[in-house]
This record gives C-alpha cells, structure tokens and sequence, in this order.
C-alpha cells in the first residue's frame, strides 16, 4: 500500500483555470506598477516597449499577453518592488507612529533640496532654518 496520494492529471477546465490566475496577476501588477509611478498605459508602454493599444488590449481581455509581455511586466515589477523596499529617511516634527500614509502632494525646498509635506500651496522652504538663510543669502537684486 502506498502512502503517496494520487494527483489527478490536470484537466482542460483546470488549465484554464490557472491561465486566468496568471492573467489576474498580471493585470493587478500592471495596474499597481501604474499608480505607484503615476503612469498611463501609454507610459508603461512606453517603459516595456509596447504600445499604448497592446497594454489597453491586454488589460481588457482582448488580447493574450505575449510570454515576452509578461517578463516585461515582471521585470518594471521588480524594480518598483526594490525601489519601494528601498530605505528612506523621514525628518519629522512629530513622534512618528508604525505606519503612516501621507496623502498630502510634496515640495522640494529650494533652498537644502529637501522634499517636504507643504502647509499650503505657496510654501517654498521646509523650515525656519531654510527660510531664514533664504531671506538672507538668496534675496533678489535690488533695484539700484
Ligand atoms: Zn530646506
């Protein structure tokens, strides 16, 4: 008696199955490969080298994705995955808690190159330091 269980040959409803698995996967990394650059379909097809239409076709399940398409896809995956786990560095006023979601657009200030979380729209510099050292070394010519 042997204790190994049987596996049944895979069907033909089974294969279709795991294709569409795939092609589940795909498109949510495609579609979290966009948000997370901010792109269009027109950019990520740009970034993989196919056009705008072959992602929209792909995406809406009008076309099977060539096996070349998909190690594309991987591949600009990969690299946001690796660019996400990247470390970062965050000054912050406040104690900062375990996770924290920032919702609010970023500046750069132009005076240390600093990105920073505006108060309003018109801020330029990311701290009294920074504003105090522009209002000192980078006001504009006076008129003589
Ligand atoms: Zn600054």
């Amino acid at each position: 008696m042997s204790t190994k269980s049987k596996v049944p040959p895979p069907t033909r409803s089974s294969l279709r199955q795991k294709r569409s698995q795939r092609l589940r996967l795909l498109k949510r990394r495609m579609t979290e490969v966009m948000l997370y650059h901010g792109w269009h379909r027109s950019n990520l097809g740009v970034e993989i080298g196919y056009s705008r239409s072959t992602v929209a076709n792909v995406i809406l399940g009008y076309m099977p994705p060539a096996p070349e398409f998909i190690t594309r896809i991987d591949l600009v995956y990969d690299q946001m995955v690796m660019e996400r786990i990247a470390r970062k560095t965050i000054l912050s006023r406040h104690a900062l808690p375990k996770r924290l979601v920032i919702n609010e657009d970023f500046g750069r200030c132009d005076v240390c190159h600093w990105h920073f979380v505006r108060v309003n729209k018109k801020q330029k510099r990311c701290s009294d330091e920074c504003r105090r050292y522009a209002r000192r070394f980078m006001s504009k010519r006076r008129k003589r």
